[in-house]
């Protein structure tokens, strides 16, 4: 590889590749450092952004200089950040290095350079600012320099197939895949986990598991079906080599690493691994990224089997034993508010409890009245005890949309701030925290939530996917519910679009014919518990009290029902916590 970077008649050297592959990691450090040496120029070293550029620079540069005599005695180890505090630059003889955030239109602007590293690729922004691809930006600046003198390394694991930019590149290059020779019939063959694999028509053989019993673990020879195991595997990477698939491309040399050849992991762990992210999507597609190197293949990732939603739905009334607190989520329409209300336990685990419908236009007071007479209700627990509205255990937090006839969300929600009772408003994002932020606004005087209903709706999905199981990261739902509930609770998908700037990305779009107020009521109710984001094992050991102070009454005084339930709120109202991130939460399987 490092051959390749150095080779003058390859112009682009693409690295898709796992997250531990040891000794790659440190691939572009040595060529930068190589460069500096031997055929000094101006170099650009792209992260994905401002505090993994300086990360870098400190961390691995500062220290590879440090340690080596050849560069400490070149590089000035003062560092010099621009006006803007965007760039790095470290001086040399012969040139100049600049090391910049992805997301850095200014850096990419105004510089010759000759040779460009972008590391990480795939985690970069759609675009520098509003220049555009960075890959493309850096090409643009060494246009200035040969064919023969120019270089653009690009390093990264995949992410979404159709998304990922590293892919992309790959598949520009003569993509080479490593192949290592069998220990008995010398056969050579490269190394895949799965017929999953998108490279599966490269290799007739994958890794041989018994999910049941990790006893063993071995690649099959796919040419005399030898048993290879771990004890075989250094010895076939060192006699390994690598193989063009696209011997006509010429400039552009790109490779695929995968954990599997990696000395510095292991087989069953990878396979425990996969085992373990199996059961949620989303783990599912970091453990393909990041360990496998390979993209994720997004139309099978999230198709929920209405049928086993039908086939999951249990026998309970009222609120189950499990529920510790209440949320809701309303969603406004033109004629109506539907509002939902789900119970929430340890972990997670939450309950669907009711869902109303309330006819009427939300310009009318008397819809919002109605709203708040089916807020008002009190519930009774399966224990006996009864869930108060804004007691310790009752209904806690109420997500109002605010998309539609904003005025009169903001007017309802206002005069119950204090229970919390907050607009929402959605935003995109599937990487971010499930409250973005909280907010005053000021033309309707009340508070508001910012909502990533992106990664609400992708939690959503991976709670309702058929590998769950009741306990950690579920939800239940009672036999009431019924097919149109599910058709509107699995009405979107999530594809690939592309957005109006012509980059492909990932979007959750609502099927043909759908409706999908069940799912944005759910998704309100996930807000609301984020907002609220109690201590559920508090709540527990406070319950158990309850319920046997109940219980004890009950022997001494059988006609009172209930003991207090003016209990201390379970968290102070989310206006003193204005200005805290907030977290989400997090289901780990
Ligand atoms: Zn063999």
């Amino acid at each position: 590889m490092m051959d390749c970077i150095t080779e003058e008649a390859i112009e682009e050297v693409t690295v898709m590749k796992s997250v531990r592959t040891g000794g790659t990691q440190a691939v572009i450090d040595n060529a930068i450092g190589y460069f500096i040496h031997q055929d000094p120029g101006p170099i650009l070293v792209v992260h994905p952004g401002k505090s993994e550029a300086r990360d870098w620079s400190k961390d691995h540069f500062d220290n590879m200089v440090r340690d080596t005599p050849a560069l400490s005695s070149r590089v000035s180890s003062e560092k010099i950040k621009d006006r803007r505090n965007e760039i790095l630059r470290k001086q040399f003889p012969g040139g100049v290095m600049y090391v910049i955030g992805s997301n850095s239109a200014a850096g990419f602007r105004q510089k010759t350079i000759q040779r460009a590293f972008l590391d990480d690729i795939d985690a970069y922004d759609f675009s520098a600012g509003e220049e555009g691809d960075q890959i493309q930006l850096a090409r643009n600046r060494t246009l200035s320099y040969t064919d023969f003198q120019r270089k653009i390394v690009k390093v990264s694991s995949p992410t979404i197939r159709g998304i990922s930019k590293i892919e992309r590149e790959y598949f520009k290059s003569d993509q080479r895949h490593y192949y290592v020779p069998c220990t008995r019939c010398a056969h050579f063959q490269t190394l895949i986990f799965s017929n999953d694999s998108q490279f599966a028509e490269l290799a007739s053989s994958f890794l041989r598991f018994d999910s049941e019993n990790l006893s063993w673990v071995y690649y099959e020879c796919e040419n005399c079906h030898a048993k290879l195991d771990e004890s075989h595997k250094l010895r076939m990477i060192r006699g390994g080599r690598w193989k063009k698939l696209k011997p006509e491309v010429t400039h552009h040399a790109g490779f695929h690493l995968s954990e599997l050849i990696s000395p510095f992991s292991n087989w069953l762990e990878i396979v425990k691994s996969f085992l373990a992210a199996k059961r949620n999507r989303e783990e599912l597609r970091v453990c393909v990224n990041q360990r496998f190197g390979e993209t994720f293949v997004e139309s099978k990732s999230y198709e929920i089997d209405e049928d086993s939603l039908l086939a999951r739905r249990e026998k309970y009334v009222n609120v189950p034993e499990g529920v510790l607190v209440l949320t809701a989520g309303v969603d406004v329409q033109p004629d109506r508010l539907e509002a939902i209300i789900y119970g929430w336990g340890v972990n997670h685990e939450c309950w669907f409890i009711d869902r109303r419908i309330i006819i009427g236009s939300p310009e009318r007071n008397t819809t919002w009245d109605e709203l708040d007479e089916y807020l008002s209700n009190e519930w009774t627990h399966e224990s006996g005890l009864i869930l108060r509205p804004w007691a310790a255990n009752g209904l806690n937090c109420v997500c109002v949309d605010s998309g539609f006839s904003a005025e009169n969300v903001y007017r309802y929600v206002k005069r119950r701030q204090m229970k919390r009772y907050f607009a929402v408003k959605g935003d995109e994002g599937f990487k971010k925290p499930f409250i973005i932020d909280t907010k005053y606004d000021k033309k309707y005087r009340a508070r508001f939530a910012v909502v990533a209903v992106d990664a609400i709706k992708t939690r959503i999905m991976d709670m309702l996917s058929a590998d769950t199981k009741p306990g950690f990261g579920y939800i239940h739902y009672p036999e009431r519910c019924n097919e149109e509930f599910f058709n509107q609770l699995t009405s979107e998908k999530r594809v690939i679009r592309k957005a109006t700037s012509g980059h492909p990305k990932l979007v959750w779009e609502l099927k043909d014919g759908f409706r999908n107020e069940v799912l944005d009521c759910t998704v309100y109710n996930f807000a609301a518990v984020a907002l609220l984001n109690p201590s559920f094992e508090k709540l527990r050991s406070k319950w158990n009290d309850r319920v046997a102070a109940k219980e004890m009454s009950a022997q001494t005084q059988p006609h009172e029902q209930v003991s207090s339930d003016r209990a201390a709120p379970v968290a102070p109202p989310p206006a003193r916590r204005r200005g805290r991130q907030h977290s989400g939460w997090n289901v780990k399987v």
